[in-house]
């Protein structure tokens, strides 16, 4: 039994794939998941695109910012 949905079935591993997947987002982004998650799930569903959306155009400017910032440094 996965460990983190309980739901699905493994055998050699503690989590099964989409848990794997939710892993690796937890390693990568730490507490931001959690704070995603919070702020998007504690919304009405009709509300809850628009805030995924603007979740998403936030980590796409905090990307490109990123990026920006990294350019510059080898200029
Ligand atoms: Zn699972």
């Amino acid at each position: 039994m996965c460990n983190l949905c309980e739901k699905e079935t493994v055998y050699l591993t503690k989590f099964c794939e989409k848990c794997r997947k939710v892993k690796h987002y937890l390693n990568l982004y730490d507490d931001r998941v959690y704070e995603i998650l919070d702020s998007v799930l504690s919304r009405d569903p009709e509300k809850q695109n628009n805030k995924v959306r603007m979740e998403i155009n936030k980590e796409i400017e905090n990307m490109r910012a990123k990026q920006i910032k990294r350019g510059s440094e080898h200029n």
